[in-house]
């Protein structure tokens, strides 16, 4: 028995770590593009951005936990496609043979392409390298414009506050967290960031970054017209699911992996787990609009538990 699983994230290591708790004796392989011992992502909007800090990333597990529970992780390694019928994961080393596959795949960060947005000095924050990025910017930034009010980009406008920095904040929607807060409590937050110096623009998009005297940014320009100095930028505006590999291996997608209440595809060999996957969900999200439920299905951007979307 051969379980392969892709994505060395929260949700593949702990599928790993389920299986061997609840018994399974068979070959488990989890396939990790990103090189290291897979590392905590929630550290890296807060303490690992703190003034003064040393970075130094949280394992998800300790390095003795592969050898200890006989899990192989091939790091560093990306999964390229899957041939279903044969049950095969071609990956950029090699191939492996599975009798079941799990997707923890995760999401990726969306991308503006207003112009300028390509401009050095305008960062997103997934991975620990874009985290090491910043925490190398932040000390010597000033000027800090954020694009998006959700979770990620108000916990990074604390963490440039702490280094000293004028933080301006364009949110295009009406309240912060929208996806995932009652407006009560959106409007609580907007009101803990504001007096802690915060400028919360709320009902402001994003126009076009413009560079600065160094070809580097130098300024965002809302929607409004209004111009905001800005020699450090972060993008924080959601995430999508990376389910390209199942689409293309004949899987159902939408907004994630398609996945039942067990979290198994219409393959039975095939599940998905985590940020890569759409699930039923009893509950409906707040929606942005506040005026009701928008889909009831859980995915990275439509989740009633984690608003990173
Ligand atoms: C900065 C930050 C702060 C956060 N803070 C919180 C928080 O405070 N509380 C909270 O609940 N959530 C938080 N989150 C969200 C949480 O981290 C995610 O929900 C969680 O990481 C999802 O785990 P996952 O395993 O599904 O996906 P991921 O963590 O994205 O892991 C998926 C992994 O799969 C790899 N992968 C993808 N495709 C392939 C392939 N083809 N081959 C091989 N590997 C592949 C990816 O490189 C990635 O390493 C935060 C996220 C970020 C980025």
């Amino acid at each position: 028995m051969s379980v392969v699983i892709i994505g060395g994230g929260q949700a593949g290591l702990q599928v790993a770590d389920t299986l061997r708790t609840e018994g399974y004796e068979g070959t488990i392989h989890v396939i990790a593009e990103e090189s290291g011992l897979p590392y905590q992502r929630p550290p890296l909007s807060k303490d690992y951005l703190a003034p003064a800090q040393e970075p130094d990333p949280l394992p998800l597990r300790g390095a003795s936990f592969f050898e200890d529970k006989s899990v192989t992780l091939h790091e560093g390694v990306q999964a390229l496609a899957i041939d279903r019928a044969k049950r095969k994961v071609k990956l950029t080393e090699g191939s492996l043979d599975y009798d079941h596959l799990v997707f923890a795949t995760g999401a990726r960060n969306r991308m503006l392409n207003c112009p300028g947005a390509s401009l050095p000095g305008i960062h997103g924050l997934r991975t620990l390298i874009d985290a090491e990025a910043l925490h190398a910017a932040l000390p010597t930034a000033r000027n800090i414009v954020i694009i998006g009010a959700g979770f990620i980009g108000l916990e990074f406008a604390a963490a440039a506050l702490a280094h000293g920095c004028d933080v301006t904040v364009l949110e295009f929607a009406l309240r912060p967290m929208g996806r995932a807060l009652t407006p009560v409590m959106g409007e609580w937050f907007a009101a803990a960031h504001r007096s802690q110096g915060v400028d919360l623009r709320l009902g402001e998009g994003i126009d076009r970054f413009e560079p600065g005297a160094d070809d580097r940014v130098g300024a965002a320009v809302s929607t409004t017209g209004a111009s905001y100095p800005a020699d450090l930028v972060l993008v924080g505006i959601g995430v999508q699911p990376n389910d390209t590999l199942a689409s293309d291996a004949g899987l159902e997608t939408s907004n994630g992996i398609v996945v039942d209440e067990t979290l198994r595809t219409a393959d039975p060999a095939v599940l998905a787990i985590g940020d890569c996957a759409s699930f039923p969900s009893a509950r409906p999200s707040p929606s942005a609009s506040g005026v009701g439920p928008e889909c009831h299905r859980s995915g990275p951007s439509c989740r009633t538990h984690d608003p990173r979307g």
